[in-house]
Order: structure tokens, then sequence, then C-alpha cells
């Protein structure tokens, strides 16, 4: 097949679809690969490294889009690439469609097959292409937090492991899912006394057994989050209920019992946020005060670091990559169950439910 790997042009989007090493995987499968000029340079992967690995260099965008049967992406395309699109060209990104109805209606126009990577779906229910970068945003939201927990940044001023003989700050953890224990790792790491809280008890069990001895599980309630946040240095949200905007399980009542200088990092702002206080910030500007509380609530947080992102999410996106290379998509989906739900439109049609739903198209 033949691959085609543009460069990201979103704003601040430095990740790329594929890397030196899947694109030698491919070319070894006998594919070929092309990617645009500098498309892998955000991340760190120069235009000689695709050349080694055997890939072919493109000048241009247009020439990357009119060569592929294959397009590897990772945000969904903007404005400016609807055109570029073609009829049964396969599009392997994150679409996100039913937050945005130019898009959705723009790949329906363009007869393509659009493949999804955050409605990629194992059977356990699991989706396998959103886990990475739950990740990264789980393990950076320590980094941040201990960060903003300085006192020239608005913080407290407190260490996040303490020192000998001074004790640790306390890191509050709302959601136990994959961004709650990433974040939970890390801050038992350095050193801090942490919480993490969660519905789900069967979740409680398995964090208890499996973090160390500086991590506590308590069920999530409102009594429980009162109480907690009183004495609590970072507060981290990442609670999610699948399709649903996130529960504000902290609200604007409750900062004025928080300690001055509490710093609260909400990652599930890209769902609306746990946090009632919380609004999307960038990285540009990426904190604001309410109340003597920090908050810190950027909705892309793994652009931050383009080179850890894109070997993660490139480390889950190659299997399935491989698969639509060798088989093609119809052949690919009827093999592996989980790239089904991950097809979104099929030449002109909606064949995911949410996306029609979203705006009230046909399905
Ligand atoms: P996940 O499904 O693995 O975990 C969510 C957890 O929240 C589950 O364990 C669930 O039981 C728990 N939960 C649900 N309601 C709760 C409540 N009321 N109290 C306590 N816990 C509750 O999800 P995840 O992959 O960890 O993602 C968490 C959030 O982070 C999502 O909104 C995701 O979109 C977001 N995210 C944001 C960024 C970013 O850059 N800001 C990056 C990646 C993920």
């Amino acid at each position: 097949m033949i691959i085609g790997v543009p460069k990201e042009i979103k704003n601040n989007e430095n990740r790329v679809a594929l890397t030196p090493a899947g694109a030698k995987e491919l070319v070894k499968r006998g594919h070929s690969v092309y990617v645009q000029h500098t498309a892998g340079e955000g991340s760190g992967f120069l235009d000689e490294m695709y050349v080694e690995a055997g890939a072919t260099i493109l000048p241009t965008i247009e020439a990357t889009y009119e060569i592929a049967e294959m397009i590897m992406k990772v945000k969904e395309p903007i404005e400016a690439e609807y055109k570029l699109i073609k009829e049964d060209q396969l599009l392997f990104t994150y679409f996100h469609f039913a937050s945005y109805e130019p898009l959705t209606k723009a790949m329906v126009a363009s007869k393509s097959v659009c493949l999804a990577y955050e409605t990629v779906e194992k059977p356990d229910r699991s989706l396998p292409l959103l886990v990475p970068m739950s990740e990264v945003a789980g393990r950076m939201a320590v980094q941040k937090g201990a960060n903003y927990l300085e006192k020239p940044l608005g913080g407290r001023g407190i260490l996040l492991g303490g020192v000998p003989g001074v004790l640790p700050a306390k890191v509050l953890i709302l959601g136990g899912g994959i961004v709650g224990t990433q974040a939970a790792w890390m801050a038992a790491g350095l050193g801090a006394d942490v919480t993490i809280m969660d519905l789900n008890l069967q979740r409680l069990r398995y964090l208890a057994d499996v973090m160390p001895a500086n991590v506590n599980t308590m069920m999530s309630n409102e009594f429980n989050i009162r109480k907690l946040i009183q004495n609590h240095d970072l507060i981290i949200g990442a609670v999610l209920i699948p399709g649903a905007k996130a529960p504000h399980l902290i609200t604007r009542d409750m900062l004025k019992d928080m300690l001055p200088g509490t710093v609260l990092v909400d990652v599930a702002v890209d769902q609306g946020g746990c946090i009632e206080t919380c609004k999307p910030t960038t990285h540009q500007d990426p904190t604001f005060v309410i109340d003597d509380v920090v908050h810190y609530c950027v909705a892309n947080m793994p652009g931050a670091v383009p080179y850890t992102s894109t070997l993660a999410l490139t480390n889950a996106t190659l299997p399935y990559a491989m698969q639509l290379a060798d088989k093609g998509w119809k052949k690919a989906a009827q093999d592996n169950p989980d790239l089904v739900p991950g097809l979104n439109i099929i030449n002109g049609d909606i064949v995911y439910q949410a996306v029609a739903e979203a705006f009230d198209m046909d399905y």
C-alpha cells in the first residue's frame, strides 16, 4: 500500500503519526512510505532518518495527499486539508467528529474512509489509542502540579516529597483510571502522601494492591471530597464518565475551604472538567488563580512533550496501521474487531451512531 504522512498543520501540534522505526517496519513489509518534508521535526525525527528507514520525502502536503492510499495523521484534518482528501482514501487519525460538524460534513463530502483513533475499541471496552495520551497526561499532571506549588508561581511553597524532618505534600487524585493511576505512581515516586478516590470499588481494591505504601484509596463522594480538600496541597482531576460531560466534583464554594496556594490540575478539562471553576487553558498561558487557588487546565497536555507523545502514540497505532496496510481496511476490520468501531465514515456514509446523532444526520 502507498502510505502518506503529512506534517501536522494544526496550531502548536508537533507530533507526527509515524516514526522512522515505524516507517522501516512498513517498508520491510513491502509498502511505500511517503513523508512530507519536516513532518517529524517537531518530535525530533529528521527527514534523513526517514530516508534511512526506506521512506521517500515529499516537498509538499499536496503531494503527500495526492499519492497516498492511506494517510496517517495525528490531529483531525483542518479546513485547509479538506480539499486534499480523495474518494476512497483511508484516513487513520484522531477525528473527534461529534465535537465539530464542519469536519464531519467535509469528510462525508470527500467520500473517504475515516478510521478514528479515539473509537478503536478492544472487546473489554478499553480504548487502546487513547490510553497512551492519558498515560502522558497523568504523569505530566504531577510534574506540573509540583512546579506550580512553588511560591513564585502562586503555589503554597511546599516541596512534593518534603525532606528528612519535614512532612511531604499531600496529593489528592479524583479518579483512579489511566490518568489517575499514572499520576499516583509519579506523586508516590517523588515521596508525596497520596490519596486516590474512585467510585469503582473493584478499581480501588486493585489500586490498593499495586500501589506503594504512601498511596491510600478512598471512596469518592461529596463528604470525603469536602473533608480532604481542606488539607491537600495538589488536587488532580482525572475522572471520566464515557461519552458524558465530567461531573463537577469540586464546586466553586469549596475553594474557600482550601489552603491558600493549593494547586488544582484538571486533566478532565477536555470533557468539561471535574472542577467547576476550570476553563480550558493553553501551554502559552496555562494557569489562572481564583480565591488564592491555582488552576492548571491545559486541554492538550501531551502536546508539550511531542517526543514522548509521538513514541507513545505510534507504539499503539503502528500494529493497527500494519494490518490496514497489509490487508486493506475491509479485510483488516473483518479480521480484527477492534477496528470496526473505529470506522466512523465510509465513502460518504456515517457508520458510527454517536456521530450521526450529534448532528441529526443519517446513520
Ligand atoms: P479512565 O476511564 O481510565 O478513568 C476514569 C476514572 O474515573 C474511572 O476509574 C472511573 O471509575 C472514575 N470516576 C468516574 N466518576 C467518578 C467520580 N464521581 N469520582 C471519582 N472517580 C470517578 O479515563 P482516563 O483515561 O484516566 O481519562 C481521564 C480524563 O482525562 C478524561 O476526561 C480524558 O479525556 C482526560 N485526558 C485529558 C488530557 C489532557 O491533555 N487534558 C489527556 C488525556 C486524557
